[in-house]
């Protein structure tokens, strides 16, 4: 969420839609899918293994980059295969392709590692090993070693990635989607919301460039986390054999995928939402000048236009977009859950820019006066109605689009009733 400083421009017209995309999705269940992970007789002698190796890795890895000032944990706890994953583990992963996947049921029963558990059974039905010719123990690995640089923080944890990670899984399975992207398309975008906030300090890149930290000092004050969560990445990623993915990739191949990741990671910065929302809306839709007469009929996507490398990217940038600010299009249990969660980090930020004298970058959550119904009606209103209108016109998600109507209409009665709360207040104080 940032400050608003420039009026919305208008930017879609929603159109309506023939097919059921549901009844598409995913015919097998996670039990299938898990199977090409058939667990080794040494799993856990890979696990104490692969320990020692990303501990001793981590660190060096470390050297030289910037820290974002709170040290992450960089030891994860082992690293175990699917087929070893606790029965409560197993049996949650079985709803991972679901848009009410509950990732907060895995967050407690992985006990805060949701997401090497959601990551082997991603990357198992997209068949990433095989894709990317790599073993299946690196990938394991991998994940561990990026989870593992994921902080505690309230919102940007390793739940959150798992939780990106889940929705833009979910997306990759729509028909149009299918249809446009090829595998590696796929396991990049996989990839790019795996790490697309690691090592995240809980703290907002205004607040970095505000105390001169280090990070914003190496990015001149561009991009800074963004830039820090895909530079991280590779490094942690490619300076280790136990843990490069990529290692058996032709350079080109690499190449193409490093460049990819790179862009998807830099589209999740929010201040760059609405020219990547309007170059989106601007090619899929045929005739911007339709779009803007209100009395037409919205015109039907132009998918030749879609297919082509450039557009390819647009689309991309969308996809990890919508899954980055998905929370107020899920159930209202997990819609409320992320509203506390987001609302907690930022008035974290707001105490500490208080008490050292620094500017105040997100007035609205100050403790003393944050309305989390109105922050999140706003964020709504400005940020995900039109980019999710765009995206259900392009595949078809009529479920989140549902969520977001009465996810919306909840916070508005929530609204209301503390308005009422306030106003009775001021009588008590008055009288
Ligand atoms: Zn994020």
């Amino acid at each position: 969420m940032i400050s608003i400083a420039f009026s919305k421009p208008k930017l879609f017209s929603r159109s309506s839609h023939s097919c059921n995309p549901l009844s598409l999705l995913i015919p097998r269940t996670m039990r299938s899918r898990i199977n090409p992970f058939s667990c080794s007789a040494n799993s856990h002698m890979d696990a104490r293994n692969s320990k020692q190796v990303i501990r001793r890795f981590s660190h060096e890895a470390f050297r030289g980059v910037p820290s974002t000032g709170v040290q992450p944990p960089l030891t994860p706890s082992g690293v175990p295969t699917l087929a070893s994953a606790p029965t409560k583990v197993k049996e949650l992963l079985e709803t991972v392709n679901e848009w009410h996947f509950d990732i907060f049921q895995l967050e407690r029963v992985s006990e805060k590692r949701p997401l090497i558990w959601v990551g082997m059974a991603i990357f198992a039905s997209f068949n990433a090993c095989s894709l990317l010719n790599c073993d299946e123990s690196v990938l394991r690995n991998w994940l561990s070693l990026i989870e593992s640089n994921y902080h505690s923080n309230p919102y940007h944890n390793s739940t959150h990635a798992a939780d990106v990670l889940q929705a833009t899984a979910y997306f990759l399975q729509k028909p149009r989607l299918k249809a446009i992207f090829d595998p590696i398309d796929e396991v990049v975008s996989l990839i790019a919301a795996i790490i697309h906030d690691v090592d995240h300090p809980g703290r907002n890149s205004a607040f970095l460039c505000n105390t001169g930290n280090d990070l914003a000092i190496l990015y001149n004050d561009l991009s800074v986390l963004e830039s820090h969560h895909s530079a991280l990445a590779f490094k942690l990623t490619v300076s280790n054999e136990k843990v490069n993915i990529f290692q058996n990739l032709s350079k080109e191949t690499y190449k193409e995928m490093r460049r990819s990741i790179i862009d998807m990671v830099l589209a999740t910065e929010m201040t760059k939402h609405f020219e990547h929302l309007s170059k989106f809306v601007n090619v899929f839709t045929k005739s911007v000048e339709a779009e803007e007469d209100e009395s037409l009929e919205p015109s039907s996507p132009d998918l030749s236009a879609m297919s082509t490398p450039e557009n390819i990217v647009l689309v991309k940038r969308i996809l990890i977009k919508c899954a980055d600010v998905s929370n107020p299009s899920r159930p209202l249990l997990s819609c409320k859950e992320w509203a506390s969660r987001i609302a907690e980090e930022y008035m974290s930020q707001t105490d500490e820019e208080k008490t050292k004298g620094l500017p105040i970058v997100m007035p609205a959550f100050d403790r003393a006066k944050c309305s989390i119904p109105k922050s999140q009606m706003g964020f709504t209103d400005y940020f995900v109605n039109d980019m999710f209108d765009a995206w259900d016109a392009f595949c078809d998600v009529p479920e989140l689009m549902d969520n977001i109507k009465m996810n919306y209409e909840y916070w508005k009665n929530q609204e209301t009733l503390r308005q009422k709360g306030l106003e009775a207040q001021e009588g008590i104080t008055d009288s």
